[in-house]
């Protein structure tokens, strides 16, 4: 190969760290809309980022990082994935463990119907709907503010049965050392809807997650190239516009300090049997080191003679060792991030850091692809 071919085959006007929803999107977006040349890089050995999923040495379906389930309320953004995918309906439900039974979670009234004597939990539903309203949510950190003595106590029981102890075992922090976001994600809920998500659109990729990015980077102007990391690659790549969706302190060699990241261990077990477990999902909030156990055929539909499940075990993030699965939403954690994104404005003005990682934002998949469309619609 001539010397001019080979430089042109590492030259593009976008290079794109990052092989997972927010970059492939952005990826799609500057190929297909501005015919830009782009080239994306991942370190890991597969496309998809946290949402990869594969078949296991049986044939099942399951992900690799941790369940994932579609939902969003964003109409443009169910659009725009389903150019690149099929749906299959899906509505995920999840149960807890608690005091030896099994209960809805995020918890509603059947939970407390479950739980309590039936003319207490009468009581107690009477007095949630008047306060908050039928099929309302509450967060548990707001009911704890609650002055009835009897919904305080209910929200006493929630928060140390359902909250405290998987807060602590995931984060390794309490409810109030992080974010009020963060279990505001799994409200309370005055209602018998026992969905784990109540979005419009609830759908799985009907080939997978793999094949959904797949398609949104089968494009002529996109190159992917896998095994490679940034700090090798990018010596040898000539590129206008740097996008970079991995860990920003990580980009910046730590240089103001550790964004501090939560990190988890799959053991990944597969059992001789069609089904294991009577819900998708079970969370341990009590008991165990582990939090929760999802099985995989219930998202993805898929059924045999063995079923799969994983089992997450939550631990410390140790850079170049582990994988930063999840920012920390804490306002110094933020507030350090801040920091990054100054830093960047000086040493690094042509580089846009988006994603998970680069926005140090805990993204559901809907909310990085509609993060990756706004960055393409600000260019
Ligand atoms: P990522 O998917 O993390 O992709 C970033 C990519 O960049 C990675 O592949 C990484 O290898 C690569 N990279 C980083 N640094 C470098 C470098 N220096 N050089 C080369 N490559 C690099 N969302 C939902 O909507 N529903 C769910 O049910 C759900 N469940 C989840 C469960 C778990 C356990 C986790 C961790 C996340 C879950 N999510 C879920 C969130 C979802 O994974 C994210 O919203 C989505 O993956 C974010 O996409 P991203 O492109 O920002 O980042
Ligand atoms: N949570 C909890 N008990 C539960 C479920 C969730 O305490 O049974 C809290 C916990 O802090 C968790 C957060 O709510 O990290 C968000 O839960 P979600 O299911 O959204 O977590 P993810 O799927 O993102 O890991």
């Amino acid at each position: 190969m001539n010397n001019t071919k080979k430089e042109n085959m590492n030259q593009c006007d976008y290079l794109i760290v990052g092989a997972g929803f927010v970059g492939s999107v952005l990826a799609e977006r500057l190929a297909s809309q501005k015919n830009k040349k782009v080239i994306v890089l991942d370190r890991r050995d597969h496309i998809a980022g946290n949402a990869h999923d594969r078949r296991n040495e049986h044939g099942i379906l399951y992900h690799q990082y941790g369940p994932h389930i579609f939902h969003t309320n964003s109409d443009k953004v169910f659009e725009y994935l389903s150019k690149f995918t099929e749906w299959m309906p899906y509505e995920h439900r999840v149960v807890g463990v608690i005091d030896g039974r099994l209960i809805p979670i995020p918890f509603n009234l059947t939970s407390l119907e479950i739980l309590f004597p039936p003319k207490k939990a009468a009581r107690l539903k009477e007095k949630l709907i008047q306060q908050y309203g039928v099929d309302k949510k509450v967060t548990v950190l707001e009911m704890l503010k609650n002055t009835d003595p009897e919904l305080s106590d209910l929200a006493d029981y929630i928060y140390k049965n359902v909250f405290l102890g998987y807060t602590t075992k995931q984060w390794g922090l309490s409810p109030e050392e992080l974010s009020p976001s963060v279990t505001a994600r799994v409200p309370v809920h005055i209602s018998y809807d026992d969905r784990y998500f109540q979005d419009t659109h609830q759908q799985m990729p009907k080939h997978g997650y793999t094949k959904l990015i797949e398609n949104i980077l089968n494009h002529k102007n996109i190159e992917v190239r896998l095994n490679q990391d940034y700090k090798d690659a990018q010596k040898k790549i000539q590129y206008k516009k740097l996008i970079y969706t991995g860990a920003i302190d990580e980009f910046f060699d730590y240089e103001l300090g550790q964004l501090p990241y939560r990190s988890l261990r799959f053991d990944f077990q597969t059992y001789q049997q069609e089904r294991h477990q009577s819900a998708g999902q079970v969370n341990y909030p009590v008991s165990h080191d582990f939090t929760r156990i999802t099985e995989m055929g219930y998202l993805t539909q898929e059924q045999g003679d063995k079923t799969m499940v994983a089992i997450e075990y939550p631990m410390p993030h140790v850079p170049g060792e582990t994988v930063p699965y999840y920012p920390i939403p804490r306002d110094d954690n933020n507030l350090l991030h801040e920091k990054y994104l100054d830093l960047a404005k000086e040493k690094a003005p042509n580089v846009i850091f988006a994603g998970r990682l680069g926005d140090y934002r805990y993204y559901n998949m809907d909310q990085a692809v509609a993060s990756a469309i706004a960055i393409y619609d600000r260019f």
